[in-house]
This record gives structure tokens, sequence and C-alpha cells, in this order.
């Protein structure tokens, strides 16, 4: 209970979370399950996990990180909760995002940014929007992965971060950012205080294995007949794909010998390597940040102070639509207002055909890119399911095209700071969301400078080799499994 308290206080100088669970009942909790029997059910009995602030929890506030829920609280557990909690979790607290889930950087919460410390006093960006759940991860955390939201804070926080393949989490309970997006994701980080018995990947696993049932409550839950057709196991020899449009000219060169490197050492335990074309890759992006923001002013049209959420002031018998106005003028954060606009106009008449339908058709060019390369066919595609011999059996890329960026250069808004930059972010996440596919993030150490360029004490080196950075394997649908046995074959 101890070394739990620790990580509170630490985390919340670093406000990763929104609220902490109170102390005596956490305490007792932790020493009730020190003496509680390891029966068959509750397999992870006393483990402690961080859930972000747009999972419904019935005892703790579900603000999604906007002023328009600060003081809300759900009536019910939404079902992964429930599930932890069968299974003998204690949940610690709800952790800061960006609101409603809309950033890279957990800049956008009505609580103040989260950050990562670096010991010299300037904060880095810790990613988002679930960079709460990944700086407070001390044994397990979950997050919410739209467009990479759970993906890339592990990127810049070198913790594991994985998004399953869509459907097989439950959302039920989960506040809607962008529905046919939207994936609970779970974090665990390497060589933590708290767990000592299993490795991040393990770990990930384990909690991805509890979570992963069909649930009646959430229509887009995978049913069970199809649950049966997913998977296929690993193979001796991987075939590993190279997807060549995600060398762009940006990426950093330090992420580019890190990929490098993690390419190499699969060739050195006898996997193959082949580069592959996914041609649609280059419009993800853009397709990502129309539809997103199109099914989250649909999403957030409730929130309107009569029927969800905090109201404006104002006399009795104002009229409903200026009410309105004024309530989501005051309360929504300016990038959740950004991205209701555009949504809203990329959903008008006038523009819907253009942007809207043209974005929906470039989401179909993706998922059949990704289906061009697997070795294994989608097992929801319609199409005669046969395995195409000469494809791969995963991807392996970069998480983010650039290192965490100082949360200083964020606030000034000069480099890095405005919202294209932000989306920008998103470019190696984005594909794999709009498919539906499974992808982690790992983090793999930096592949050490060329001789000829190294320079520095070995103290400075020695720092500089200690440092990691964020691979990500994308999987074929159903193959989770597979994304999970190439990431711990990888760290
Ligand atoms: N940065 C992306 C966005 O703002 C991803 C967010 C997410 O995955 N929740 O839309």
């Amino acid at each position: 209970a101890q070394k739990c308290f620790m990580i509170q206080d630490q985390t919340k100088f670093l406000n990763a979370f929104i609220t902490l669970a109170d102390r005596e009942w956490l305490e007792k909790q932790v020493d009730d399950a020190q003496w509680a029997p390891k029966s068959a059910r509750q397999k992870h009995v006393g483990e402690l996990v961080a859930v972000k602030d747009n999972i419904c929890t019935a005892d703790l506030p579900t603000t999604a990180a906007s002023a328009f829920l600060k003081d809300f609280t759900s009536p019910y557990d939404a079902t992964v909760v429930r599930q932890l909690r069968d299974a003998g979790c204690i949940i610690v607290g709800k952790t800061n995002m960006d609101e409603f889930g809309m950033g890279s950087h957990s800049t956008n919460s009505h609580f103040q940014p989260v950050t990562i410390d670096t010991g010299r006093g300037n904060g880095m960006s810790p990613g988002g929007s679930s960079g709460g759940s990944a700086v407070a991860v001390a044994t397990g955390a979950l997050g919410t992965d739209t467009g990479g939201s759970v993906r890339l804070p592990a990127a810049y926080t070198r913790t594991v971060g994985f998004k399953p393949s869509y459907g097989l989490l439950s959302r039920w309970g989960v506040i809607a950012y962008a529905n046919s997006l939207d994936t609970v994701g779970i974090f665990a980080k390497e060589g933590d205080t708290l767990r000592q018995e299993d490795n991040a990947v393990d770990h990930v696993r384990k909690l991805f294995d509890l979570l992963n049932e069909h649930d009646p409550q959430d229509p887009t839950s995978l049913p069970p007949s199809t649950r049966k057709r997913l998977g296929t196991s690993k193979p001796k020899r991987l075939r590993v794909g190279i997807p060549l449009e995600y060398n762009v000219a940006t990426l950093n060169v330090d992420i580019k010998r890190a990929w490098i490197k993690a390419l190499r050492l699969l060739k050195t335990k006898g996997h193959t390597l082949h580069p592959v074309s996914l041609p649609a890759t280059k419009h993800a992006l853009s397709a990502y940040y129309i539809l997103a923001p199109a099914e989250a002013s649909s999403n957030l049209a409730k929130y309107d102070g009569v029927r969800y959420g905090s109201r404006s002031e104002g006399p009795d018998g104002t009229p409903s639509s200026v009410l309105f106005a004024k309530t989501r003028g005051q309360f929504f954060g300016p990038e959740v207002q950004r991205r209701i606009l555009l949504g809203a106009f990329s959903l008008s008449a006038d523009a819907i055909s253009n942007y809207f339908i043209q974005a929906q058709k470039v989401r179909r060019l993706v998922k059949q890119d990704f289906d061009n390369v697997f070795a294994s066919p989608n097992p929801l595609s319609t199409k005669e399911r046969k395995r195409n011999e000469k494809g791969v059996d995963i991807l392996l890329c970069p998480t983010a095209p650039t290192m965490a960026p100082s949360l200083n250069r964020l606030r000034t808004g000069e480099k890095e700071g405005t919202p294209t930059d932000a989306y920008t972010n998103d470019v190696f996440t984005v594909p794999s969301s709009l498919a539906g596919l499974p992808a982690i993030n790992i983090p793999i150490n930096r592949a050490p400078k060329d001789t000829r360029t190294r320079r520095g004490t070995f103290a400075k080196r020695h720092k500089f080799e200690s440092e990691k950075i964020g691979m990500q394997i994308i999987g074929q649908y159903g193959d989770d499994k597979l994304v999970l046995d190439v990431a711990e074959e990888l760290m």
C-alpha cells in the first residue's frame, strides 16, 4: 500500500490523475486483497489499475477532462471496469487526458496538462490523449485509442501500449468520441516497482485476456461466432513487412535508426523482411481528421446543458437555442469546439460529398491496402477467404515520426504548437485505427550512433543508449495474440 501511495503522490505532481481513490478505502482494499483466497475467478486479486477518465466508474467521477462533465458521476461501471473488479483489480484513480480524447499531448484538459518530469524542470509532452494513464502506469492502466491515443503516449513515455482489434473489448460505459474507431487499450510498464513476476507485454496480455469477451450491451462488440474465426498462430519464421510509405521525409533520424535496428534483430532471429506498399497511407491522416470530428460532432450534440452536463447561468425562460449556444461556448474547450465545427461542416449538405463521403472511400482503400499485404485473410471480409502465401504476418514501423516535444514548445505555439502540428503526430497510428487492426507500441533501445559522428563522454553516451524509442507492430484483424507474441520477442 505504501508503494501505491508513493506512486499516487508522484503522479499527482505530474497531474496524471483527475481523481484519486480515497486513501483509507484504498489501504483497506490492498490489505484485504493480501488475505483474500486466490480463487480461479479472481486471478488479478489486489492488482492496481488506473483508468482513463472517459471510462465510467460508479464510485469515482467521470469527467472526460471536460468542464461539461466536471460534476458527473456515472450511475454504473463500464463493462471493462466491471470485468476488472470481478477479477479482483482495485481501481486507484481516474487519469487525466485530452478533453473527450481529442488531442495528442494531454494538454487539452480542463484540469491542466499532464507532464513527463525530466528532472530538469522542463516538462515533456506525455503524448495524448491517454497521457495520464501512460504516466501513471505502474502495474496496468486502461486508456482509449481512437486514432493513436494509447500508442502515442506509450511511445513518448517508453511504456507498452496496446490497441486491440476494434470490437473485441467492450465500449459500453466508455464516453464516445468517434464510435467507429474508439477502442479500449491497455498500458503496462517494464521494470516497475509493484509487479516483478511478469514482463510488460505479458501483463498486457493477461489484462487483454481478461477483457476480451463479448458484451451484449455493446452493439459493436464482436459476437462469439465471429470470435471463433479469429487469430493465426505464430509461425516459426515470421514474414515481417516494412511499409515503405512510413519512411517519410520528416522521420526523425534516431527513430529511423531504431527501426532499422529492430528489423535487423528480427532478421538475426531467422525471420524474413519484406518491403510492402500501402499506397493509401498518404491520405489516411486527412481522412481520419474528417471522419473522427464528424462522428464527434454528432456524439457531442447531447451536451447542451439540458439533457447532459453543466449549464450556463441565465434567466428563466431563456430560449433553448440561446441557452444551448451559451452553454456549449462556455464548457467545451477550444479543441473540442474546433472539432465540432469541422465535423458539422463536413457533414453539411453542401460539403458531405466532397469531404465525408470521400473520407469514407479513403478508409475503404486503407483497409484494402492492409488486406493486400497480409498473409492471413481478413476474417471480416465477405470475399472468399484464402491465405496469401506471399503476404506478410505482421508490419513493423515507428509509432510516431518524432520524439516527444517539450511542453514549452507546444505552449508558445511556434514549433509543433499548432493544432495541425498535433494532428501530424498521428500519421503512423491512424491507418490501423481506420482499418480496426490490432497494434502495439513497444519501447526499443536506441541504436548506437554511427561511430564517425559519435561524440561526447561515456556518461552522455550511456544516457543516450539507455533511452528508448517507440516501435509499432501491426497485425491483421483478429491477430491480437500474434501481435503480442512478436512484441514479446522484440522486447
Ligand atoms: N490525436 C488523435 C485525435 O485527437 C487521436 C485521439 C484518440 O485516439 N483518442 O483525434
